[in-house]
């Protein structure tokens, strides 16, 4: 299939691959001071050879040059050299329908920072075209924190009528998957864990290893502190059960991951700050991060406060403490549970866990700790799924078409519970197994892991 919608100057790329013409030529700058002027110097490191492409998954399921990294990177160039407008609406749709995933990176020999040159691009092109009415609405919600806590505990009181799982089954597609996404986050009975504490007061023990942290914190973010409650617990459980201390942080905000992503950088900076205050007001040797994709965001905190001088140092001194929770557990062994859980699960990795993070080994790790578990690989596991923070929202059609062949792999291999790390993911397969009438339930990696810690047994000590 080919959009109607190609830029023709998108061709570009492999007419330059192909002729050879590898060489950067000099440029010139038609939009000097912004986000994507600022970036160019990425742009420059592509040599069009193309191993991006079958890594990407809307050139994979559009199959059109201007949907692929190479040719968003050319599309990027014309903006910047003053061939194409901001505004203009052809490669307004091709830069919109980029999910962001940064499969393309991991890909890409020349090491082309595409996230960061996606999100200038972003930012650079909404100064003149604006953003879509529900992403205006979705991320002025997820600056005010209080509106946003309200709406969530909404949604839980929602979730708990049923109404949602009803609504799922009778309602047409578009309408039916909010409601089935909510209806998937409800915990599934036989891995909550009991006799757990939000924020337990943890007796300490003995890490595992030299250097292993002794005391974390929590990054509770919005979705997941308010859908996913039962994730934070389950976290605790499992970093209390090997012999970490877990501490509050109050007045921490959302990471502004889906702000960055839709191109609102001072949006992003905003949150930034208001996290690295708070955090800096706790001691604990790591912060856990148990949504891969705010753990991501958090770990690029530097570079989106590069220029701030006052800022950047902090932003790096966060950072360094940020761990996805497989890597935090992972540095402690894990301690092998001792509750046997005979379930078939395959793990999606998300995307900013494995592409934006480059972790791949630990959430395999964690499952191999999990007694009785029959761990399925997956095939492709490695494209997203299409959920992309608001992408679902404001790019339905193409996040559809990325969804249904990660639906049928998941369910190919005949798992019972597909694990993944990220509540975008988690609803994004959760909805989407519930609205194809599949029993598959989706669930995040370390719910396994603590529910084979016997609430109990004695944690490490
Ligand atoms: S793999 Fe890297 S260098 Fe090659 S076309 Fe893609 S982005 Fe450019
Ligand atoms: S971020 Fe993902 S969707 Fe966008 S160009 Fe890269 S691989 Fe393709």
């Amino acid at each position: 299939m080919t959009s109607s919608t190609t830029h023709p100057q998108a061709a570009d790329a492999h007419a330059s691959a192909d002729a050879g013409h590898l060489l950067a030529p000099a440029h010139r700058c038609a939009l000097p001071g912004t986000p994507l002027a600022e970036a160019s110097a990425g742009l420059d490191a592509c040599v069009h050879c193309g191993f991006c492409l079958q890594a990407c998954p809307t050139y994979v399921n559009l199959e059109d040059e201007a949907d692929s990294p190479r040719g968003r990177l050319v599309l990027m160039r014309r903006l910047l050299d003053g061939d194409i407008p901001l505004d203009d609406p052809s490669v307004g749709t091709h830069i919109d329908r980029c999910l962001g995933c940064r499969g393309c990176e991991t890909a890409c020999p020349s090491g082309v920072p595409y996230g960061e040159l996606l999100e200038a691009t972003r930012a650079t092109m909404a100064t003149v075209r604006g953003r879509p009415f529900v992403a205006r609405l979705v991320l002025g919600l997820f600056r005010r924190h209080q509106l946003l806590h309200a709406m969530l505990a909404g949604a839980r009181l929602l979730r708990a009528t049923g109404v949602p799982s009803l609504l799922a089954r009778i309602l047409p597609e578009r309408l039916a998957f909010p409601f089935a996404m909510l209806a998937s986050t409800a915990p599934v009975p036989e891995l909550r864990v009991r006799g757990a504490s939000r924020v337990p007061p943890a007796p300490g023990g003995t890490p595992a290893a030299p250097g292993a942290p002794r005391t974390a914190t929590l990054l509770t973010g919005c979705v997941m502190d308010g859908l996913f409650g039962h994730v934070h617990d389950a976290t605790t459980h499992a970093l209390t059960h090997n012999g970490v201390t877990v501490r509050a942080t109050p007045a921490q905000r959302c990471c502004g991951a889906l702000h960055a992503h839709a191109g609102d950088l001072e949006g992003a900076r905003a949150l930034a700050r208001e996290n690295i205050a708070a955090f800096e007001r706790t001691d604990a040797d790591v912060i856990v991060v148990n949504s891969a994709g705010c753990g991501a965001m958090i770990k690029q905190y530097p570079h989106l406060l590069h220029s701030d001088s006052g800022w950047a140092p902090r932003a790096e001194r966060l950072a360094a403490r940020v761990r996805d929770v497989s890597e935090a557990l992972v540095a402690l062994g894990p301690v092998r549970g001792t509750r046997p859980v005979a379930l078939r699960v395959t793990h999606d990795p998300p995307c900013h866990q494995l592409h934006a993070q480059r972790i791949a080994r630990e959430p395999l790790a964690m499952l191999d700790a999990v007694p009785a578990l029959t761990r399925l690989p997956l095939e492709d596991a490695d494209q997203c799924c299409g959920a992309a923070g608001i992408y679902n929202l404001i790019e339905p059609d193409t996040s559809d078409a990325v969804l249904a062949p990660k639906l049928a792999r998941i369910r190919a291999t005949g798992a019972a519970f597909v694990a993944t790390g990220n509540p975008g993911c988690l609803m994004q397969l959760g909805g989407g197994l519930m609205r194809a009438g599949a029993s598959v339930r989706a669930v995040h990696p370390v719910e396994l892991l603590a529910a084979s810690y016997d609430s109990t047994a004695a944690p490490r000590s």
